[in-house]
């Protein structure tokens, strides 16, 4: 008796299953992704039911996915030993949609077709990924046996409305997913994407199913030279050379290191520097790297790198961010700019978030709440990461890397404190080291009220520079900033732990008091020198800043400071 019975889709289902295969069919691998993700998923579930209850492996515990094309009947077929499904579920999960996220996946699904981007990431976002099989074809036949049963079960569809369920025969436990694939509709499709093909099989999973945590196998076949004693001999009686004969061998397909699911204990040095490089392309090792697992209300994995060298994109408009975005070790994009802000563009890795529930499209991503949580958390964990990285490291990493972080303190108002207490400057006294403003601030003289810090591009040129030679006569030190980002930096940043910061080059110092009967004596000197130079200057003003030299340009405190007035022209404003 097989008990087969049909039954009808309900409707939304088969609604998605049109909108599935029409929109999806350029990014029709992404099929192989979606079962591969499930057979995983349902190895995950056999081994969480296994810590309760450890009979239920029997002697099957070789957890792996094995992919099996088949060129002649155009058949591909994904099989797992995980947990299986009895017939009750198999109707539960495959021919109703997890009911939750069915409306909104269609309604995202409109939108996005609406706005001409639709995006391979909506799917298996919204628990609809098990029908992406039938972007590539015409007839899908699951065969299951759910763990501890002794019958199994298949179920057919061809994606019209309905599918059959009836008992069937099967070995082991587990779940078989065929595909009868379609024809391509071009012959031009059939060379480039056959997915019976060992060569696009082995691509693709390459490609999005790397760091699934089980082997991924295929049997390949290989020409392997043939043993001594079955070779066929010369007439000397010795094996004739170069034989080979075909052998059938099993093959692991992907790598398999989703390192950030692992303990951050038990990961080497090695594998980090190795997936490092997978990342980022970079194969100078990374600076630092940091592993979390965040559990609670929002539950994710990130495994961070800091690179010992600055990409050399970093400037560049059509830069990428370093950050791929995972959902339970699947791909799902790269350059995944919500997670972190433009400032730490830098970082590489990789964030795994099981319960990312996202309509996808980018737009969408910035203003979910998971995602703002996420990346609140990040950041704040990656700044505490450069605090605490020591002073050699950090110095290394703010030599490369240091004028991206500062855009952080005019962008990132909420930790403006603590970027603030990263910046590092030369000064008027340090030499060769960079020091820090709280450094500075312990510095400080007991009669200096506020911080002097000058602008400029040539840090030899500042240290000389005429405006600061009382500041100097009288013991105080002054930030030389010779980044052009330190403009900006010092617009947004006007004080620190209670001190104003200062321009030596621009307002009165207040350093001494003018002497008012000196004043009069200059006075006529003064305005002459205010005549001749009319069109080129404000004012002619007794200074107190000078030492040496007899006399300085200088900007009224809420005026361009003259580097300023520099970069803006160089950038043509
Ligand atoms: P999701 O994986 O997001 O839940 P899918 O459409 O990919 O959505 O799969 C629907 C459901 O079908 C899964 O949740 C799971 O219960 C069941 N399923 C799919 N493939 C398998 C499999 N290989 N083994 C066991 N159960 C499976
Ligand atoms: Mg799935």
């Amino acid at each position: 008796m097989t008990n087969k019975e049909t039954h009808s889709f309900k409707t939304e289902v088969q609604q998605l299953l049109n909108l599935i295969i029409n929109s999806l069919y350029s990014n029709r691998e992404i099929f192989l992704r979606e079962l591969i993700s499930n057979a995983s998923d349902a190895i995950d579930k056999l081994r969480f039911a296994a810590q309760t209850d450890p009979d239920i492996l029997g002697d099957d515990t070789e957890f792996k996915i094995k992919i099996t094309a088949d060129k002649e009947n155009r058949t591909i077929e994904v099989a797992d030993n995980g947990i299986g499904m009895t017939r009750e579920e198999v109707i539960e999960n495959i021919g109703t949609i997890a009911q939750s996220g069915t409306a909104s996946f269609l309604a995202a699904l409109e939108q996005s077709k609406k706005e001409g981007q639709l995006s391979p990431e909506l799917i298996g976002q919204f628990g609809v990924g098990f029908y992406s099989a039938f972007i590539v074809a015409d007839r899908v036949t699951l065969v299951t046996r759910a763990a501890g049963a002794d019958t199994a079960v298949c179920w057919e569809s061809a994606g019209d409305g309905a599918y059959t369920i009836e008992d069937t025969e099967k070995a082991d436990r587990g779940t078989r997913v065929i595909l009868h694939l379609r024809e391509n509709k071009s012959e031009e499709e059939d060379e480039l994407e056959d997915f019976t093909e060992e060569y696009t099989i082995r691509h693709i999973v390459r490609k999005h199913s790397d760091f699934v945590a089980y082997p991924i196998v295929m049997d390949v076949e290989r020409d392997e030279p043939v043993p001594e004693d079955e070779a066929i001999l010369d007439k000397d009686g010795k094996p004739v050379e170069g034989q080979t004969r075909k052998v059938v061998k099993e093959e692991t397909l992907n790598s398999m290191k989703a390192i950030w699911l692992r303990d951050k204990n038990e990961v080497t040095e090695e594998e980090h520097n190795e997936f490092y490089r997978h990342l980022s392309h970079d194969w100078n090792p990374p600076l630092a790297h940091l592993h979390l697992k965040m559990e609670g209300v929002i539950e994710y994995t990130a495994l961070l790198y800091v690179p010992a060298k600055a990409p050399f994109e970093l400037f560049r408009a059509e830069r990428k961010h370093g950050i791929s975005l995972y959902c339970k070790r699947v791909f799902i994009m790269d350059d995944c700019k919500e997670l972190f802000p433009e400032y730490l563009r830098f970082i590489k890795g990789v964030v795994d978030a099981p319960d990312l529930n996202l309509n996808v499209s980018r737009e969408i991503l910035q203003q979910d709440a998971v995602v703002r949580n996420i990346r609140k958390n990040l950041t704040k964990r990656v700044l505490k990461l450069f605090a605490e990285m020591g002073a050699e490291k950090y110095d290394t990493f703010y030599a490369e890397l240091g004028p991206v972080l500062k855009e952080g303190v005019y962008t990132d108002i909420e930790n403006r404190e603590k970027l603030a207490d990263l910046l590092r400057y030369r000064t008027t006294k340090s030499g060769e080291k960079r020091i820090s403003l709280k450094d500075y601030v312990a510095g400080m003289k007991a009669d200096q009220q506020e911080m002097y810090y000058i602008t400029g591009d040539d840090l030899a040129s500042l240290m000389n520079h005429p405006h600061l030679e009382r500041l100097k006569e009288k013991g105080y030190e002054v930030l030389l900033m010779a980044d052009p980002v330190d403009e900006w930096v010092v617009q947004s940043l006007t004080e620190y732990e209670g001190k104003k910061l200062k321009s030596a080059e621009k307002g009165d110092l207040d350093l001494d008091k003018v002497d008012e009967a000196q004043k009069g004596e200059y006075e006529k000197l003064l305005s002459h020198m205010k005549t001749v130079l009319e069109a080129k200057v404000k004012d002619v003003k007794p200074s107190t800043r000078l030492k040496e030299s007899p006399a300085c340009l200088s900007g009224d405190t809420y005026d361009m400071s003259a580097y300023m007035e520099k970069i803006l022209k160089a950038s043509g404003q």
